[in-house]
């Protein structure tokens, strides 16, 4: 039985539930009085059921398909202006004890060196990661209980939040970990972390098995419920995703959109963030043995529907995706993406030299931060280094309220100049800095308030000679 406020993985990811919503998209892809309706809902920008949200992405009608295309452009403008904010992953350790068929870190692959970070490589690792500019990681491990318990994930963090090196500071950690308990997400919470992300990689349960065949996280329901422990233990910025390319994309829409209404259904707080990962070519692993993959006219679509669905959910698109089409869909929906990401162990500051050969994936977009950083200026962006909401302490559904008071132009918006600017100062090659400049200089006459935008242009002349770290 559906029931989204339930804590049951099978009750708020009801299969009959996702059964019933496909029949009625598919019923009604052409029928343009309904997808004219949900339209308009969606206008209102407070977002969409999965219900209306499936018959958009279903809808075969070109006109309607040019009109989501727009709508999803319109709300990415209104609630996150020009801003992509930049992060990079950080990978900590590659043992695992799961089976995941898609993974190369899983258990049984003997080609790749298995290896983790000490706390000495870790400080190598974010020095290199503070030179290219970065302020924001995402923390990878595989799951391994004896090679890499909570205890060790916790000291990283620690470590990670102590490295001052030249003007460098890592100011928010999120962590990408396999599900655990509601004791270590409250260890995670209180070590500071910024979002939880877990991947359900599929919600159809009778997939998942299969393609999880042993290990712990071969436990669906475990797996699924994983973001009600996160709440339960006071993480309230988590992160959702599926890893498209498993199973149909249809089907793994409806469950993204079941899970972000259970969050709000259940705690109030819907998930911080959805990511959009693609399967990609590894060691062991090609991506054509898994015959669901989608063309790029549908990821296209994917992310505009995910956009209008849940206006208010940053979306994030990794280095998996090509720059290509990372242009294409930026302005359909993505609010974060990762620049110049390494996905091996000790791969930022080469210590290990083997770490190369220990890739989780082959990533597409290989450009430096500072060629996406002025790639992303040149097609009209503001790339931003914020960290301020996390740390002002505007988590959960404080965040929340800030979007849906509309906000975020007198705040987010000067916190991305600022950190632009240092960027500039610290980090840029000499023709990023030209640009950078033209555009903070272009850019900060758009903060509506005038007290503001004074406060915010002192701020900038005070970063150039040499102060660091405001924020609104
Ligand atoms: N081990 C943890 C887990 O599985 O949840 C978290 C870290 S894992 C390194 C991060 C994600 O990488 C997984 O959730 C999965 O979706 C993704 N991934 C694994 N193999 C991949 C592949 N071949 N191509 C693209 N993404 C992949
Ligand atoms: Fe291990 Fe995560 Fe890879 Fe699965 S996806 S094999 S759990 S690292």
């Amino acid at each position: 039985m559906y029931n989204p406020k339930s804590h049951v993985a099978t009750e708020f990811i009801s299969d009959d539930e996702i059964q019933d919503t496909l029949a009625y998209a598919d019923a009604n892809k052409e029928n343009a009085a309904l997808i004219d309706q949900i339209l308009e809902k969606a206008q209102l920008h407070k977002g969409l059921n999965h219900r209306e949200a499936s018959v958009l992405l279903a809808c075969t009608l070109p006109d309607k398909n040019a009109e989501i295309l727009g709508l999803a452009k319109g709300i990415k403008e209104a609630f996150y202006g020009s801003r992509i904010v930049l992060f990079a992953p950080l990978y900590l350790s590659n043992y695992c004890v799961n089976g995941c068929v898609y993974c190369p870190f899983h258990g049984q692959n003997k080609h790749i060196p298995r290896k983790k970070l000490t706390q000495d490589e870790i400080r190598r690792e974010v020095i290199a990661l503070q030179d290219m500019g970065h302020k924001r990681l995402a923390l990878e491990t595989g799951e391994d209980p004896r090679n890499c318990p909570i205890e060790y994930v916790l000291e990283s963090i620690n470590t990670i939040y102590s490295i001052k090196h030249k003007n460098g500071a890592i100011r928010r950690v999120n962590v990408n970990i396999a599900a655990t308990t509601v004791e270590n997400y409250r260890k995670l919470h209180e070590a500071g972390i910024g979002t939880y992300i877990l991947f359900q990689e599929t919600y159809h349960k009778a997939s998942y098995l299969k393609l999880h065949p042993w290990g712990p996280k071969h436990d669906y329901d475990y797996h699924t419920e994983a973001m009600d422990r996160a709440q339960e233990g006071g993480i309230d910025d988590v992160g959702i995703g599926v890893l498209f390319g498993l199973d149909k994309y249809r089907y793994e829409f409806a469950g993204l959109l079941m899970h972000a209404e259970h969050l709000e259904a259940a705690f109030g707080v819907g998930p911080h963030t959805i990511s959009v990962p693609r399967i990609r070519p590894a060691d062991d692993i090609d991506p054509d043995t898994f015959d669901n993959g989608i063309s790029e006219e549908t990821f296209e679509k994917i992310v505009a529907c995910i956009r209008i669905a849940v206006p208010y959910t940053g979306m994030i698109m990794s280095t998996r995706e090509s720059m290509a089409t990372r242009r294409n869909v930026l302005d359909l929906g993505i609010s974060q993406i990762s620049g110049a990401s390494v996905t091996s162990v000790g791969g930022y500051a080469g210590t290990d030299r083997d770490s190369l050969e220990s890739n989780q994936f082959d990533t597409s977009d290989k450009r430096t931060l500072d060629e996406v950083v002025r790639w992303l200026m040149e097609l009209g962006y503001i790339p931003s280094f914020c960290t301020a909401c996390y740390r002002a302490g505007r988590t959960g559904d404080r965040f929340m309220s800030l979007c849906k008071s509309g906000q975020i132009q007198n705040c987010c918006h000067p916190n991305a100049l600022m950190t632009l600017k240092e960027y500039l100062e610290d980090y840029a090659s000499p023709e990023t800095v030209a640009l950078g400049n033209r555009v903070i200089h272009e850019k900060l006459t758009d903060i509506p308030n005038e007290r503001i935008r004074e406060v915010v242009g002192k701020h900038i002349d005070e970063i150039a000679v040499g102060a660091r770290d405001f924020r609104i």
